[in-house]
């Protein structure tokens, strides 16, 4: 009961990439990056078994931004001639690259860090991959014409890198979708199928990752201008309800999501984020056992996972795994209260 797990991302050590940010560039080149990337997941996963997570990821520490670091891998994409983009909705601009032709994998994406993650650890292991929606909203279209199409192709690719990584021996496989709580219709209209075209004939528990963004200032901006209650979660979770996906993973601590929402993910794992990533100051246990003891009036104690918010990749890597012990002794807290 009371899991713990991490979104995804974990913040990178200084001699891989630029601490802090979210698009950091490598230390590094050629070989050595690679062999710097593969010390790095190492570390990740030491310190989240350290801190007492029980479902570890690699902590994204082999690409450079969550959903780009995929996109590095597909055929199909020119990135020498990126183009400006609104993103979210215009939340913010970004520099993106442009799909010119038909889209195919090069290779395999991660499957470097994943036998390596996998040789590595005892413990459940997860691997978080950007989902169809949230890529076409992050990438610039020049051959499809067509959002849906081209959220489809992404999605086969997906699924090719998914079935690789199962194969892999990882036990759980994320989509991350923040695109979810922002254009709440398409994911009504296309967004969940394009989910089931990522995760279909996976064996593996399957999982979607929707939140209120990384604790970025155009992020935490526009939480300002949501209101006091944020509902988002609303129109999209009896949806994602109907849908073959296993887990959920969602943004409370510290947010203005009303917890009884979760009540409309009847039947699914709810990884409840009981970590700010948005914030430095370090949850207590009792601050987290809370956000769980909350969730356990609204559904089944064993269906509830304790998460962080969001990936942490632009924290201080000293205060992320600070927050992460948090977790863990919370969700142990919570046992003992709640279980
Ligand atoms: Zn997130």
């Amino acid at each position: 009961m009371f899991e713990t797990t991490v979104a995804g991302s974990l913040p990178k050590p200084s001699w891989l990439a630029e601490p802090n940010k979210l698009w950091p560039q490598w230390r590094l080149q050629g070989a050595e990056l690679d062999a710097a990337k593969a010390d790095a997941t190492l570390l990740a996963i030491k310190e989240q078994e350290d801190a007492g997570i029980d479902i570890v990821s690699d902590g994204e520490q082999s690409r450079q931004h969550f959903v780009h670091g995929f996109l590095e891998f597909v055929d199909g994409i020119d990135f020498a001639h990126k183009v400006e983009m609104g993103i979210r909705a215009d939340r913010y601009k970004a520099m993106v690259p442009q799909v010119v032709g038909d889209l195919k994998l090069k290779g395999r994406v991660h499957g470097n860090e994943a036998k390596l993650a996998r040789a590595h650890t005892k413990k459940k292991l997860k691997f978080t991959m950007p989902g169809p929606m949230t890529i076409v909203d992050t990438i610039a279209d020049r051959h499809y014409g067509d959002k849906v199409k081209m959220a489809m192709a992404f999605a086969s690719l997906l699924n090719q890198e998914a079935r690789a990584l199962e194969a892999d021996g990882v036990d759980t496989i994320q989509f991350d979708e923040p695109a979810f709580n922002v254009y709440m219709n398409d994911v009504k209209e296309w967004g969940i199928e394009a989910l089931h075209r990522a995760i279909d004939g996976l064996k593996c528990t399957t999982a979607v990752h929707i939140c209120y963004g990384y604790g970025i200032k155009a992020n935490n901006d526009w939480k300002t201008t949501l209101g006091g209650e944020w509902r988002q979660y609303e129109e999209t979770f009896p949806a994602l309800a109907k849908s073959k996906i296993k887990q959920v993973s969602l943004e409370a601590q510290n947010a203005r999501v009303p917890i009884h929402l979760i009540k409309l993910l009847d039947g699914k794992d709810i990884l409840i984020g009981a970590i700010d990533v948005a914030s430095d100051e370090i949850e207590t246990p009792e601050k987290v056992a809370a956000v769980i003891g909350e969730a356990t009036k609204y559904a089944a104690k064993e269906k509830i996972f304790g998460c962080t918010n969001c990936g942490m990749a632009p924290m201080r890597r000293d205060i992320a795994y600070a927050k992460l012990a948090a977790l863990a002794k919370g969700a142990e807290l919570a046992r003992k209260k709640f279980g």
